[in-house]
């Protein structure tokens, strides 16, 4: 076993990336400090500032390096340990979000048992509404700031964004800031690298673990957001978040009975949940990577397709503050056209792209 991420990758700058730690000691060394560190899991310690890996370590210079890393993804050799799902602590919203978990899973499965159009309408209606609540509201207005809304119109995309069963904005925001810093280490709290399962949803039940991989000593510390923590709104949404999806479930019983609630809230969760998971999976192993970000992100038009523009990922890496993924003309991104859209109407301000400078700094093959 071994702590690179690419071990096939010539032993050069990049592997200064693929290591936690610059004063790493050789291999055997090594070996026996990443099999300790497993064994203790999940009373890991919070990770000291020597792993931090830099953005001068991070950056991969080799057009052959980015393309072994564009073929190989974030591959771990370090994988969690058995168990490490059921058996740790489990706090209330661990439980809380892997039983609505398993709940919209069962509603999903009888959906097809209780066809009916209308709730299929009310589906797909709520699935772009929440779709975009976490690719305009949560990613790119919330983590990246890449433009200004009015507050009533963020807390409505916010709002929306916390019915895709990615948990609340506070949540979401710190795990998303600790991502972009710490992109395909072992210390990326939904990094592929840790196993389809964690990324799919094991983060987002197990809040010690992501706290702790985000440099926080427990859950709900939140530290990467003040500016979310100073506002009622958040502190609301956070404290009530596992009973909105309960209160939009009551209304849709009442409004059209089972249907809706197996369709609009259960199947509905379900493909949105699991397509903003794959955006977070694939786009870190599968596609093209034309700009040289410090990473793997890569970009996937399929993925793109099925996620609101979320697939241009290695364009996203490379310009974060950027609202536009799809940089060319041919990569549709129908979160940047609802972005244009609103820009238009005079709703979306302060909209930020990449600048000619910028796109210098981040060659092109
Ligand atoms: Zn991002
Ligand atoms: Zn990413």
């Amino acid at each position: 076993m071994s702590l690179a991420f690419y071990p096939n990758s010539p032993v050069s700058e990049t592997d200064k990336w693929m290591t936690f730690n610059a004063t790493t000691p050789p291999d055997a060394s090594r070996q026996k400090e990443t099999d300790t560190s497993m064994k203790n899991f999940p009373s890991l310690p919070p990770p000291s500032t020597d792993v931090i890996p830099t953005p001068d370590t991070l950056l991969i210079k080799t057009r052959d390096n980015i393309t072994k890393v564009a073929a190989g993804g974030p591959k771990f050799e370090r994988k969690l340990p058995k168990g490490w799902f059921w058996y740790r602590k489990w706090d209330f919203e661990d439980v809380a979000s892997i039983s609505w978990f398993a709940g919209i899973h069962v509603l999903a499965a009888c959906a097809p048992f209780v066809f009916d159009s209308g709730a299929i309408r009310v589906a797909v209606v709520l699935g772009f509404l929440t779709g975009f609540g976490i690719t305009l509201g949560y990613h790119r207005l919330l983590c990246h700031r890449s433009f200004k809304v009015p507050k009533w119109l963020e807390y409505f995309v916010a709002y929306c964004g916390a019915h895709a069963f990615q948990r609340d904005p506070m949540f979401y925001v710190n795990t998303h800031k600790s991502h972009h810093k710490y992109t395909d280490t072992e210390r990326d709290p939904v990094c592929p690298g840790h196993g389809f399962w964690y990324s799919n949803m094991g983060w987002f039940c197990n809040n010690d673990h992501v706290a702790k991989l985000c440099g926080e000593s427990r859950g709900g510390q939140y530290s990467k957001v003040p500016e979310l923590k100073a506002q009622l709104f958040y502190r609301l949404l956070h404290d009530t978040y596992f009973w909105q999806p309960a209160a939009l479930g009551a209304l849709l019983y009442l409004y059209g009975g089972f249907p809706y609630l197996a369709w609009a809230l259960g199947m509905r969760a379900v493909v949105v949940h699991h397509l903003a998971s794959l955006a977070s999976y694939a786009s870190h192993l599968w596609g093209d990577r034309p700009w040289n970000s410090p990473d793997a992100a890569t970009n996937h038009w399929l993925v793109a397709l099925l996620t609101l523009g979320e697939g241009w990922h290695n364009n996203h890496h490379a310009f974060q503050r950027s609202a536009r993924h799809g940089l060319e003309w041919w990569q549709f991104d129908p979160t940047w056209e609802l972005i244009k859209f609103l820009q238009l109407v005079g709703l979306a301000t302060n909209v930020r792209l990449p600048t000619e400078a910028e796109k210098a700094r981040v060659p092109l093959h």
